[in-house]
């Protein structure tokens, strides 16, 4: 008997879904809106929906679904299947979600951290396909993360295992969103390195970016790359540095879960290889000469499917070990 399973990205925007094989194979995606204007009732009611529509799309057996995964942004529990308090799903406050949709589509169901769902995708179908030890960095207005630890997602006691943007790189260093100095995020996500050019740029410094600035125009990590790639110094010196907290976040990962693969995601790999030979060598110049453990350090491959495929594959290894 085959087994499907669903999958569910739940964004601000828009809830991406899909149905999966067992192999990871996509049968169905598509996206619609979130709804979260019209209240909390009305998104579980389109993530309902969403799933119903995913299995009946593909033409697949209902009696064959053997899951529905849902990624949900945070602050959230797996344990508890419970969105707690999500800032781009301003209402949805203490939502049994995981519970709301088992009894909606009498389809067990599962509930994961959106960022360690895009991982799992990635270590199921991406990537990370063959490893047992991941880590993934989404590099996007944030930095989000996941780490797969012998082929199993870490959560930790509080659940925040793997808020990989926070890990402490430069203590004292700049002041990130969440209130601490000197995170990965203030340094190597698209917003943080934008705002780092912006006050170079104020405290006088000369840069082919100050025409965005005098035309007040908001500096996007993008102008920064491509200035970077015309040789600018400025920007060479912001996106050289996001590098390098990339390069000691990759060396506290390979000492703390020895991961075999470390993926990097997110809107700022179509950098390319201006993203990842800095990197690897900045990880060189760091890392222990002690043994030669550190990890391949390779971009994503599932792009923004990684959320509802991974959400699919959590599906998947819930109805593998029965713990939803
Ligand atoms: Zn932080």
């Amino acid at each position: 008997m085959a087994a499907y399973f669903v999958g569910v990205d739940l964004g601000g925007t828009n809830i991406k879904a899909g149905l999966v094989d067992e192999d990871a194979n996509v049968k169905i995606k598509f996206s619609v809106p979130t709804g979260i204007e019209e209240g909390p009732d009305k998104v579980v009611a389109n993530i309902v929906a969403a799933a119903e529509r995913a299995i009946a799309e593909a033409g697949v057996d209902r009696k064959d679904v053997a899951g529905v995964g849902i990624g949900s942004p945070g602050p959230m529990s797996h344990r508890q299947g419970l969105v707690i308090n999500p800032g781009n799903l301003p209402g949805m406050k203490n939502v049994p979600l995981r519970d709301l949709v088992a009894k909606a589509t009498g389809i067990p169901t599962t509930l994961e951290n959106d960022a360690n769902a895009a991982a799992w995708g990635e270590f199921w179908a991406g990537a990370g396909k063959g490893v047992q030890d991941l880590v993934m960095f989404t590099l996007g207005t944030g930095v989000g993360g996941g780490v797969i630890t012998e082929g199993k997602l870490l959560r930790g006691y509080f659940e925040n295992a793997g808020e990989l943007g926070h890990m402490l790189v430069q203590p004292g260093g700049r002041l990130c969103s969440c209130g601490q100095k000197g995170c990965l995020e203030a340094y190597s996500s698209a917003y943080f390195l934008a705002r780092r050019a912006e006050e170079f740029i104020a405290e006088g410094r000369p840069s082919s970016l100050k025409t965005y600035v005098d035309r007040g125009e908001m500096l996007m990590a993008e102008h920064v790359v491509a200035a970077s790639r015309a040789g600018d110094e400025l920007a060479r010196q912001v996106w050289d540095e996001a590098c390098y907290f990339l390069a000691v976040a990759c060396v506290i990962m390979q000492h703390v879960s020895n991961p075999q693969r470390v993926v990097m995601a997110g809107g700022l790999i179509a950098a390319g290889d201006a993203l990842l030979q800095p990197i690897r060598k900045y990880f060189k110049e760091l890392t222990w000469k002690l043994l030669d453990d550190g990890p391949e350090i390779l971009f994503a491959t599932l792009g923004n499917d990684a959320g509802f495929i991974g959400a699919a594959g959590c599906a998947w290894q819930a109805a593998r070990t029965g713990e939803w």
